[in-house]
């Protein structure tokens, strides 16, 4: 079996691949990664030379090349996405053409093939934000930001293509992540880098804002599910189970790394600024056996450890991507 994984130079499907890379055995797949490696994509986050592992640089835009790697595939797990909220405020195209274009080229080359299932990896933040309560898969979308925005969008496109060509979808949403290799322009890395180098940390408005957190491997456990036991044009919810605000993040960062509050600069919030996202993932829990098992203090402590460790990796996205 030949698994097309797109975005698997990234954070989430970096690890999604080394989950399937580290079981061998007469069912484990071939995976073939393609990747544009953006500035999010490393080469180094891909274990090339594995005998199961091809890697084409590339982009799913290119329909060209979507084409001979979909007719070459026998299922598709979809990771390839612009992923950054605060990117996406300073200019959307790049947002619009890959979230949008390039997922609707990956299920035009699925459905010409007959490829599937095709595992569309989304978010929570389609939903926009709620105060309290959780959501499920069946609430509206009202995406803020131009980011979420193109993930609906790419969503409604997938599930589009299971209503009018039958294609085997499924889409997940998932709260946030953290864990090793996550570019450091994400909160949870950026702050543990910063702070690590004697830097202050950016805490955007008062803090309150409240996210879900997800350990990395708690995600690539829930997307193998629902490729391998999902059912055809249903979304299921990834949550975490650890729901923190920005502040008390912050606080547990500062623990971490042994710094003190006077390292915290104020900034002016996010335009748009979610409050809160919060998912009710008994549908994964109860068709699925899903439920996170990392605990978030543990996860976060490894999580410290390796960024501590691995400056070697961090040091030179920082600087190419400007932000050190
Ligand atoms: P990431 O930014 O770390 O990685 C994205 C990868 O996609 C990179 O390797 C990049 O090179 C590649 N890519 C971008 N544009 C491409 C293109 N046009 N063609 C081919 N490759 C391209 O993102 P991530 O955090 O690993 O997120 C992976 C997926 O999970 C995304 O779809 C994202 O929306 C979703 N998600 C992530 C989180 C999170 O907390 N990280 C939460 C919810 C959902």
């Amino acid at each position: 079996m030949n698994l097309l994984v797109t975005g698997a130079a990234g954070f989430v499907g970096s690890a999604y691949v080394r989950t399937l890379l580290a079981v061998g055995g007469p069912d484990a797949p071939h995976v073939t990664v393609v990747d544009k490696l953006t500035y999010a994509g490393t080469r180094g986050n891909l274990q090339l030379g594995h005998p199961r592992l091809d890697f084409v640089q590339g982009d799913i835009c290119d329909a060209g090349l979507v084409d001979k790697l979909m007719g070459e595939a026998d299922q598709v797990v979809h990771f390839a996405a612009e992923s950054h909220v605060d990117r996406s405020i300073l200019g959307a195209g790049d947002f619009v053409r890959t979230n949008v274009l390039g997922t609707q080229t990956l299920l035009d080359a699925a459905v010409r093939h007959g490829v599937g299932p095709f595992v569309h990896i989304s978010t929570d933040e389609v939903y926009g934000s709620l105060e309290s309560g959780s959501w499920r898969e069946d609430h509206p979308l009202q995406p803020s930001s131009p980011y979420s925005a193109s993930k609906a969008s790419s969503d409604l496109l997938a599930l589009a293509t299971h209503r009018t060509h039958g294609l085997d979808v499924r889409v997940t949403r998932c709260s946030n992540n953290y864990g090793p290799r996550q570019f450091p322009e994400k909160v949870i890395p950026l702050f543990v880098t910063n702070l690590l180098d004697g830097r202050k940390v950016p805490l955007y408005g008062d803090g309150r804002n409240v996210r879900d957190w997800l350990h990395v491997e708690d995600h690539c456990h829930g997307v193998e599910l629902v490729r391998t036991r999902g059912r055809p044009g249903e979304v299921y919810h990834i949550g975490g189970g650890t729901e923190l605000s920005n502040r008390e993040l912050t606080g547990l960062l500062l623990d971490a790394c042994g710094a003190d509050w006077d390292r915290v600069a104020y900034v002016e919030d996010r335009k748009g600024h979610d409050l809160r996202y919060c998912l009710d993932w008994s549908k994964a829990r109860d068709e699925l056996g899903y439920r996170p098992r990392r605990d978030f203090s543990t996860g976060l402590a490894d999580t410290v450890a390796w960024y501590r460790e691995n400056r070697a990796w961090w040091e030179p996205l920082k600087r190419r991507a400007g932000a050190a």
